[in-house]
């Protein structure tokens, strides 16, 4: 073990509400089949602006680093651990995304067979964690548990092409699997995409490949909305210059014979979104939420769903599968869409505040902490 530095430095949220401190956490005990990796880039995710002021649905339990999006490079195996996802060897040396860990034992692991929903595992995941126990990607290194699958990155493919796939992507590629399980996208349909953050811009992206004829992007933010129109929205929507509901409403129905969309997808995490989004939809149409986080309600008219016979599905997180394949993805249309685009700019872990603060303001498509000069 004698290439396994001490310490890490980590920023520590210390408490919620306050700046984070950066400290020097001792690399904890490397139990057989658990694997050090250096991150090389972190992904700054909506949820951790949230995580950082208390507006989680889940409690935030302080300290804990936060950062659950990590590309990484192995730096040291213990034991003999262990193939990746897809049964080829784990060597130091490779660059590496993991999920969530799991249980593999309780109802949802063995019989829904949705390791994402374990219930055992819940809160044992990355970034939501103490600092001691290493497990939040605002860190130099981060420990990856025996109980967590692994996945490779593509040889083909950029630190910053890949880094999308630990939050955003793997979570779109997993909402798509259910949506087309219930209500493929058909050919020459119309979708509505609310928020162009990375689940956005991920969706309008599997959108536009899935055969729909028009993709509609609604989002307050212009260099997103750019990069949607380039990922292959035909028509976006500025928030901040289409400022009442009703006329954005009247564009999403100009486009489809006055019907709305067949389908909606919620991206954006804005509660009232939730309740714009059905103002989208035409009749048997199909909403795909993945973007609320936050505990806040709003007021919705049930029969607004009944009306239309909508059919609604929530979905949030993914396996480790959902990982490898959006991957794949990146890997075979790398050629003909710049993933890079996803991350606008890089920081310093010491830079952490600035760059939620960037993250929570829409300044940043994804910001991402670069420790590859370190
Ligand atoms: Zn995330
Ligand atoms: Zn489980």
């Amino acid at each position: 073990m004698s290439n396994i530095p001490a310490t890490s430095k980590a920023a520590v949220l210390v408490e919620v509400g306050k700046p984070e401190v950066i400290e020097d956490i001792p690399i904890p005990e490397l139990e057989e089949g658990s694997v050090l990796a250096k991150v090389l880039l972190a992904g700054i995710c909506g949820t951790d602006v949230h995580q950082g002021r208390g507006e989680l649905s889940i409690p935030t339990v302080t300290p804990l680093i936060q950062g659950h999006e990590t590309l990484g490079r192995i730096e040291y195996i213990s034991g003999d651990r262990k193939l990746a996802i897809d049964g080829t060897e784990l060597k130091v040396g490779d660059r590496i995304m993991w999920a969530h860990p799991f249980c593999g034992e309780c109802y949802e692991c063995r019989v829904l067979r949705k390791p994402y929903m374990c219930s055992k595992s819940f809160g044992s995941g990355y970034g939501f964690n103490k600092p001691e126990l290493l497990r939040g990607g605002f860190a130099e290194y981060v420990k990856i548990t025996p109980a967590t699958e692994i996945v490779k990155v593509p040889d083909n493919i950029t630190d910053e092409e890949a880094l999308g796939v630990g939050c955003a992507f793997r979570t779109v590629v997993s909402g798509f699997e259910r949506l087309h399980d219930h209500s493929p996208i058909g050919t020459g349909d119309t979708v509505v995409v609310q928020g162009a953050g990375p689940i956005g811009l991920y969706s309008v992206l599997l959108s536009s490949f899935s055969g729909a004829a028009r993709v509609i992007a609604i989002a307050a933010e212009t260099e997103r909305l750019e990069l949607a129109k380039e990922w292959g929205a035909a028509v976006t929507i500025n928030l901040k210059e289409v400022t009442d509901h009703k006329d954005r409403v009247n564009i999403v129905k100009e486009y489809t014979n006055g019907r709305g969309a067949e389908f909606c997808i919620e991206a954006s995490g804005a509660p009232i979104a939730f309740v714009q989004g059905f103002d989208y939809m035409a009749r048997y149409s199909t909403y795909l939420v993945m973007g609320q986080t936050s505990s806040n309600s709003v007021e919705f008219v049930p029969n607004v769903l009944q009306g239309k016979q909508a059919v609604v599905i929530g979905s949030g997180s993914a396996d480790a599968r959902h990982f490898y394949k959006a991957l794949q993805f990146i890997s075979a249309h790398r050629e003909k869409i710049d993933f890079s685009k996803m991350i606008s700019r890089t920081y310093a872990l010491e830079d952490v505040d600035e760059a939620l603060e960037n993250m929570r303001l829409g300044k940043d498509v994804k910001g991402a902490f670069d420790n590859r000069n370190r």
